[in-house]
């Protein structure tokens, strides 16, 4: 078990943050935080917050920079949508190695950079019921 302590955020897929910002922010009321490029996934991350200080929802919105990134490959096939679910954990490759000792199918077993320097990996939804999930390491 690797003991999650928060959802950290959700990750949903979209062909433009510019166009799909409205519907987070002017439908459901969320708060716009920024955005950044993650060179090495060739995504684009805009981030918006939901809910109470404190107990506010970050949703990660991903558009891809290149028809090579991940995200294209994903629209392409199954369109725009949730695209993964993000856990809050310490000591990543730690969980990462109890993981796969334990049988998870890991999609990585070393932990990449994410956006705000955070190091992430994800496990393979064959192992994670049917949804992308990944390990996140805020930095401290
Ligand atoms: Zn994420």
């Amino acid at each position: 078990m690797i003991q999650a302590k928060a959802i950290n955020h959700i990750g949903i897929a979209v062909k433009s943050i510019q166009a799909s910002r409205d519907f987070y922010e002017k439908v459901l009321g969320a708060q716009w935080e920024g955005e950044e490029v993650v060179v090495e996934q060739k995504v684009k991350v805009g981030f918006l917050k939901l809910g109470p200080a404190g107990a506010e929802v970050r949703l990660e919105l991903l558009e891809p920079t290149s028809p090579e990134s991940t995200i294209a490959g994903f629209i392409e096939k199954r369109g725009e949508g949730l695209h993964h679910v993000a856990v809050t954990v310490d000591n990543i490759q730690k969980r990462l190695d109890d993981l796969k000792a334990g049988g998870v199918r890991l999609i990585d077993e070393k932990p990449r950079q994410g956006a705000h320097q955070a190091q992430i990996a994800f496990l393979h939804p064959k192992s994670s019921c049917g949804i992308l999930t990944e390990l996140c390491e805020p930095r401290h």
